[in-house]
């Protein structure tokens, strides 16, 4: 496909995504009576109907579905995974223009610009143009158009789970300026409760206040993150984080609290296991004799961990290379994405056209050369065979 016509098509695909509402609820009400992907999944649906491919679409909840398109390879090595997500975050604050989309100087404005339609549209326009031009790839293309990736993930956990077909490596697309990230962050979320006991407040001797006891868990969580710092030796990736997020305690003002609560934030580095870095931090929290207890894990999401040794990470940084013309090399992410969740038996990389800072912002927006820069890369990687 010549690449004012690549071009043209990019637009006209990318603005088609954006202007079918796919907002994640991210557990507020849902008032829809479908899935939250269903426009788009019925979109592509259409899309591939007058192709030699499988198309299947998979209920992940009652609130969010998968599309899967699989275009078979020429033998039986194991298949190549493009993935990226159907779902935005809400358009808050901009709600009369996001779902508009609207060219300008080169990009394209709108709720998923970026995340993640950019990369899904540069996905599809790769696999649209293999089976137009007749192309067979090596390896079996699975494309899925993944949903929740915002909220819970239960898209990428549900096809993990459900896919019985060996994958031999996987692409993530997601907004990393056309540069493969091969590492990132886990995360694990839990509350914190400290139990108290409430007492008027004109005596706070006949009590114990659990804000005060809180302070001690909070200064605890604090050395912790101290020695995390300290302990982390690469350059590559930035130290874990151990954050609180939210506090909150006592009932009223006259009584001494009872229970305070806080929200744990821990970001985890390759290397650290959820299982063991999360009993670190209750083991530790736990040992300050206080009566404490820990909530069950809202997230609990392993890090990204490919080498940079890896051939499949090596030959797809060349083929950015080649592509971009530019000396790119490979980098991680603070970051988490659905990549971690890869299902086992191949390394996986995060990436796609745009800028992360342009990610869930007012005015999303993504530079229309990069996707159809990253559609090429994709194609390119896609017709690569690894067996050799
Ligand atoms: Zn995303």
């Amino acid at each position: 496909m010549k690449s004012s016509s690549f071009s043209d098509r990019a637009t006209d695909l990318l603005s088609q995504l954006i202007s079918l509402r796919t907002v994640n609820p991210m557990e507020r009400p849902y008032a829809g009576t479908h899935p939250v992907e269903r426009p788009v999944t019925e979109y592509l649906q259409d899309l591939f109907q007058r192709f030699d491919v499988e198309v299947s679409l998979e209920a992940c909840s009652d609130l969010h579905e998968n599309l899967l398109i699989r275009v078979a390879g020429t033998t039986s090595a194991p298949a190549s995974l493009f993935e990226s997500h159907v779902d935005t975050v809400p358009a808050d604050g901009w709600t009369d223009r996001a779902f508009t989309p609207r060219v300008e100087k080169g990009r394209i404005y709108g709720r998923g610009a970026c995340d993640d339609k950019g990369s899904l549209a540069a996905m599809v326009l790769a696999v649209l143009n293999l089976l137009e031009t007749g192309l067979r790839p090596p390896q079996t293309i699975l494309l899925l158009a993944a949903g929740d990736e915002e909220c819970a993930q239960t898209g990428i956990c549900h096809f993990a789970k459900t896919h019985e077909e060996q994958i031999g490596r996987g692409v993530f697309g997601e907004p990393t300026s056309c540069i493969p990230i091969i590492q990132h962050k886990g995360t694990i979320r839990w509350d914190i409760s400290v139990r108290g006991r409430s007492s008027h407040s004109s005596e706070p001797q006949k009590g114990r206040n659990a804000i005060l006891d809180m302070l001690h868990v909070i200064d605890r969580l604090q050395t912790l993150q101290d020695e995390l710092t300290q302990g982390h030796s690469t350059t590559f990736i930035s130290p874990p984080t151990l954050t609180v997020t939210m506090i909150n305690g006592g009932q009223t003002r006259n009584a001494l609290p009872a229970e305070c609560t806080c929200a744990v934030d821990f970001r985890i580095v390759p290397g650290m296991d959820c299982g063991e870095a999360s009993r670190f931090v209750i083991d530790s929290v736990n040992s300050l004799g206080l009566e404490t207890v820990h909530g069950p894990f809202q997230c609990f999401a392993p890090p990204l961990s490919t080498s940079p040794d890896d051939p499949f990470a090596v030959a797809a940084l060349e083929v950015c290379r080649e592509q971009l013309s530019k000396p790119v090399e490979m980098t991680s992410a603070p970051y988490g994405s659905d990549a971690s969740r890869m299902p086992p038996g191949g390394p996986a990389i995060v990436l796609g056209p745009g800028n992360i800072e342009n990610a869930h912002t007012i005015d999303e927006s993504v530079e229309l050369q990069q996707v159809v820069d990253c559609a090429r890369i994709y194609q390119r990687l896609m017709m690569h065979d690894w067996s050799t």
